[in-house]
């Protein structure tokens, strides 16, 4: 179980089956089992590339926020 809002960084281990949203430029993405099985944790936002390494300014690294 994943807590409402919760948020995660790009290179946490994704925990559930779900929807999450971009806390920067507002993405939902819908992660399924099968990218959980291949890939396992989270990744930078391909729109803005928050938390890739190219992101230097960013003051926090939690990118993604679960939309419980
Ligand atoms: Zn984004």
């Amino acid at each position: 179980m994943v807590e409402s809002w919760s948020k995660f960084k790009a290179s946490e281990k994704i925990p559930a089956v779900w929807k999450y949203k971009c806390i920067v430029c507002g993405l939902v993405i819908e992660i399924q089992q099968k990218f959980i099985d291949m890939w396992s944790t989270f990744f930078s936002c391909p729109i803005c590339h928050a938390g890739d390494e190219w992101w230097p300014k960013w003051p926090q690294d939690r990118v993604w926020e679960y939309l419980g």
